[in-house]
């Protein structure tokens, strides 16, 4: 009886140890279930921030943005298929002469939008095409504020042939073939240019100007900017930007060059290669 007893319990015995072992580790399992799904949500929460920190705009340049709101657009729908994913940063001069101090900014992307809207009304074929909304995608005054233009997930405008799905389409107001773009402007544009990189993903040589995209068609954005281009200067700037850095913009000419390089016989709106014709 004793033996059969004493089996008996330590049968009973291990089979609480056996169920108590087992509740506990469905105990432990539950825990370790529940602190990774803890973990889990915290890391992609994480993630989310750092996504959002990185697309952030720098108060540096945001403080250069004029919203399309504030210059008073008032854009066309721009149909479903010209919806693009941005791939490239295509920059532009105007080609039209901008005299600053005397010339409004937000009167001269005004009135693109206008005349865009007016095309076939006001220019003959093949340029008579309408365009709804604003060709380029931000517009960069001499004084270094950036004009919102088209959104930038639709394609560009442009009277020269080459793909437009992918650009982003940066324009700095002024023609540099004769006048010389300011420090303040360039500096606006290379800020600009290095957040689009980060901000879509974009490598820095996949920046490219009108001319190279489009050769033999047009001289845009101008000798007087494209030879910061050419000598690979604005690209160090962009990377300069792009580990937060100030740009060290050393330009060849003054700023105070812009106005006093004005003294040309060409006149607004006389310009036959104007970009503005010709984005
Ligand atoms: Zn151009």
């Amino acid at each position: 009886m004793e033996t059969h007893l004493l089996v008996y319990t330590t049968h009973g015995r291990h089979e609480r140890i056996i169920a108590s072992i087992q509740a506990g580790e469905i105990i432990l399992g539950r825990l370790i279930l529940n602190v990774l799904t803890i973990a889990l949500v915290f890391m992609s929460f994480r993630s989310a921030q750092a996504t959002e920190r990185a697309v952030l705009m720098p108060q540096a340049l945001k403080n250069e943005i004029v919203t399309r709101e504030a210059w008073g657009s008032k854009p066309k729908p721009i149909p479903a298929d010209r919806k693009q994913k941005p791939l490239w940063i295509t920059l532009h001069h105007a080609g039209e002469l901008f005299h600053e101090g005397k010339d409004d900014p937000a009167e001269f992307v005004r009135k693109m939008q206008i005349w865009g809207q007016n095309r076939p009304k006001l220019e003959k074929p093949p340029r008579d095409t309408y365009w709804p909304d604003l060709p380029y995608h931000f517009l960069i005054a001499p004084d270094g504020r950036i004009f919102e233009g088209r959104p930038v997930d639709y394609e560009p405008e442009s009277n020269t042939r080459y793909p437009l799905k992918g650009n982003i389409g940066v324009e700095m107001m002024g023609d540099f073939n004769v006048q010389q773009p300011t420090l303040k402007q360039i500096r606006s544009c290379v800020l600009l240019t290095a957040w689009l990189c980060r901000r879509y993903h974009i490598a820095c040589d996949r920046i490219r100007t009108h001319q190279d995209v489009a050769p033999g068609q047009t001289d845009c954005p101008g000798k007087n900017f494209y030879c910061y281009i050419k000598d690979g200067q604005f690209i160090k700037w962009v990377n300069e930007a792009l580990a937060s850095k100030e740009p060290s913009i050393s330009l060849t000419f003054s700023s105070a060059d812009h106005n006093s390089n004005n003294q040309s016989v060409q006149r607004p709106g006389e310009d036959s290669g104007s970009d503005q014709k010709n984005p």
